[in-house]
């Protein structure tokens, strides 16, 4: 079965020649008519249409947007803060920085209206460090904005007033955890904070109300604001709605960027006809759906799903319909929406090394179990591939992971386990297999180790 047409929403325009630097090219495919819309109606009734329309975080979690907004305390007399989180640094995951780059009016636009939707006077776009180009077209994207009359003092006639500003990080992955961001933008270290108490939403920036939402998301607001919320739920599948950019990376023919309504396409149509299939001679081996943290599938195994009256069907890895709630049944998630795809020449102990290699540098270091807990995974990965390895490594390395989940302040926590959980669950054959099959390779194995 062929895979379906994709869906371009956010992408719709992307790739159209002066829409990254040029606002009157925005505005001649009505760019901005949305906010223009948006300063006419009253705030509370754009909320209760993002929240009607099902609109889930497009950052990782996939939580409701129209319900994180319903938790903004807007009772405290203090101001209410938005945060553009463009800390995309999640492995396998570079759809944000593409949206920056190519149409940076659009996240602009989605910025605005969710800021008077939700009383803010002061929005900052959290841009990771790695991005100096993406945060050079924003400011300039902004200036022209301000210029026009769409942001920063009586937008548009009115009397209302918003700016936006742009915050370089500094390159650390824990920035992008939205209370670790939080505290990097209050200019101290970006230690997550515990939540409860400190959900953004009542205990945010400068401890005002805040809401952190993902760059893709905020860009759907202005979509949803055009096409009403009824029109939008109609696009992917119940609980799942709107469209989802992929971004595949790894071993494919054609990797890249690509949108669709959310469960429209298969895995399976994603990597063999849209990507083009794996390289000559090779065969998929495994892949890991969405960015590092989730956890990896092999090809070949098998999920059981139930159906809406009960029932239950057998699937396998090509079968799975890329939409959140799939995924997450079939024991992984849609996270960030970084595919990462491995053929048959990974080596998948060596692969892990690779991801615990980077968790363990990217761990920010209060809470014990992962700051001891992924230094000890990547000590065991390192001696492993190094050539010292033992047939026992692998169930070493997932009682390590087991001591971490659960037991930490942020979902790094989670994020570092779940690679080394899902590898030892899924390939222990070959960790068990690792010792004999490293004697024989050059001990070449990873540099970055
Ligand atoms: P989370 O589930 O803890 O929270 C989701 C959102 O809902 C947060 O904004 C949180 O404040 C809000 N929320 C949840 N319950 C709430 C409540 N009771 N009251 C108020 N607000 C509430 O997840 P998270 O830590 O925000 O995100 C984890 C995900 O981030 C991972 O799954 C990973 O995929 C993803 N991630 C993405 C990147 C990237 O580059 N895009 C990088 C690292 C991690
Ligand atoms: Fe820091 Fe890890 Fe604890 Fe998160 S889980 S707060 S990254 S030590």
């Amino acid at each position: 079965m062929s895979a379906p047409e994709q869906t371009r929403i956010i992408f719709k325009h992307i790739d159209e020649e002066g829409y990254s630097n040029d606002i009157a090219c925005y505005q001649k495919h009505g760019g901005y008519e949305m906010l223009k819309q948006a300063v006419t109606k009253k705030p509370e009734d754009i909320r209760e249409e993002v929240k009607k329309s099902g609109l889930r975080g497009r950052g990782g979690a996939g939580f409701s947007c129209g319900l994180k907004w319903s938790f903004v305390d807007r009772k405290s007399g203090k101001p209410i803060y938005l945060i553009v989180n463009a800390d995309e640094s999640e492995p396998g995951t570079f759809k944000d920085r593409y949206i920056i780059h190519q149409d940076p009016h659009q996240l602009i636009e989605g910025t605005m209206i969710s800021c008077w939707a939700n009383d803010v006077k002061q929005a900052y776009i959290y841009i990771r460090g790695e991005f100096p180009e993406g945060a050079r077209i924003l400011e300039k994207a902004i200036q022209e904005a301000r210029d026009a009359g769409f942001v920063g003092k009586n937008i548009l006639g009115t009397d209302y007033s918003c700016d936006i500003f742009v915050h370089r990080g500094a390159g650390a992955y824990i920035c992008g955890e939205e209370t670790g961001l939080i505290e990097s933008l209050e200019g101290k270290r970006a230690n997550p904070r515990i939540k409860p108490p400190y959900f953004p939403a009542v205990l945010g920036l400068y401890q005002c109300p805040t809401i952190v939402n993902n760059v893709e998301t905020l860009c759907h607001v202005k979509h949803i604001m055009d096409m009403g919320a009824d029109e939008y739920l109609k696009i992917g599948t119940p609980n799942n709605t709107g469209t989802r950019i992929l971004c595949v990376s790894g071993h494919v023919k054609k990797p890249g960027y690509y949108e669709f309504a959310c469960g429209d396409v298969t895995l399976g149509q994603l990597l063999y006809d849209v990507c083009g299939g794996p390289r000559e001679g090779r065969t998929f081996k495994a892949v890991i759906p969405g960015g590092s943290s989730a956890k990896i599938l092999r090809f070949g195994e098998k999920f059981t799903l139930k159906n809406k009256d009960g029932s239950t069907r057998e699937i396998g890895v090509e079968d799975i319909p890329m939409d959140f709630d799939t995924l997450a049944a079939c024991g992984t998630m849609g996270g960030s929406g970084g595919v990462i795809v491995m053929d048959d020449s990974v080596n998948i102990v060596e692969a892990l090394a690779n991801i615990n290699a980077f968790y363990s540098h990217e761990s920010c270091g209060q809470c014990t179990p992962c700051r001891e807990g992924s230094l000890w995974m990547k000590k065991i990965s390192s001696r492993m591939v190094h050539g010292d390895a033992r047939p026992e490594d692998g169930e070493l390395l997932k009682s390590v992971a087991d001591q971490i989940a659960g037991r930490t302040i942020c979902a790094f926590g989670e994020a570092c386990s779940w690679p080394t959980q899902s590898y030892v669950l899924k390939f222990g054959d070959e960790f068990k297999a690792y010792p004999e099959a490293k004697k024989n390779k050059s001990a070449d194995a990873l540099e970055l180790i």
